[in-house]
């Protein structure tokens, strides 16, 4: 190849590179934009995220559990499940469920997520949220640079009100006391509220999930004799909610930054 020629190649094959590479920086920025960074959550190709996610640092323990000296908590909890929730028969829901889907996670979690109900998904896996608004609350989780075995995520009701109905005020006053045992337990730092239901359960309020969210509340997770009786609440918008609207996830995220932001944690790839 002449001298000529062949510059000219290389020449524009550096420019194909550099637009290759400029191109590729301009799709990781969107990428931790709209699906780790949340501005959006927009469904993002699972390779390419799990590539972003995988390339990222793991959060710092500190970051994600406190620091414990037993296993304590775990074997609590453990026994909260079996030897109450399982065979729980206080509500109706006993009669219609599959299973009783008692939450999963970090036991020692300084942030819990704590939603309605199990819906169908829930009810025959025995988890919760593992349906579609279960994973986008784990990109939801992912864009705080968290994991999901580093908080703990679970619901108001253990039993799936079937037709994924609202609860009534029966069944949510009978389950109640399960999720309040729970989060003695674990003692978090922060809670968040998915929806309005769990937001207005927690809060013991009427008022509408558009005026709770937003900002922090006092959650009473112990007697107010007890030091540090209260732990900050951040109502937000649930996920199968913002699948619906999506217009929405913005707020949400929004919402989650001042959670991290409560939690000392900065933003991935700050
Ligand atoms: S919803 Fe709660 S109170 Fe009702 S049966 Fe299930 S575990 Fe018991």
């Amino acid at each position: 190849m002449y001298p000529a020629i062949r510059g000219a190649t290389e020449l524009k094959r550096s420019l194909m590179k550099s637009r290759s590479e400029q191109i590729k920086d301009a799709l990781r920025q969107q990428l931790l934009s709209d699906g780790l960074l949340g501005m959006c959550f927009v469904p993002i190709p699972a390779e390419a995220l799990a590539s972003l996610v995988s390339s990222r640092p793991a959060p710092a323990a500190a970051a994600t559990s406190k620091p414990t000296a037993s296993g304590d908590e775990q074997e609590r909890l453990r026994v909260l499940d079996e030897s109450q929730v399982r065979g729980c028969t206080k509500c109706g829901l006993s009669g219609t469920r599959t299973q009783t889907v008692f939450g999963q996670g970090h036991p020692n979690a300084r942030l819990v997520f704590v939603g309605e109900a199990p819906g169908y998904e829930e009810d025959k896996q025995g988890f919760a949220f593992v349906g579609r608004a279960g994973q986008l609350l784990t990109k939801m989780i992912q864009a705080m640079g968290l994991s999901r075995d580093g908080v703990f995520i679970c619901n108001v009701l253990k039993c799936r009100p079937p037709g994924n109905r609202d609860p009534s005020a029966d069944e949510i006053l009978a389950c109640s006391p399960y999720l309040k045992e729970q989060l003695r337990i674990i003692r978090p730092e922060v809670l968040v509220a998915l929806g309005a239901p769990a937001a207005k359960t927690l809060l013991s309020t009427a008022q509408s999930i558009g005026k709770l969210r937003g900002r922090f509340h006092d959650y009473e997770i112990g007697s107010p004799l007890e030091p540090d009786s209260t732990v900050p609440l951040m109502p937000t918008y649930h996920p199968a909610y913002l699948l619906r609207n999506p217009g929405e996830k913005k707020k949400t995220w929004e919402d989650l930054q001042k959670v991290m932001g409560k939690l000392g944690l900065s933003l991935p790839g700050n």
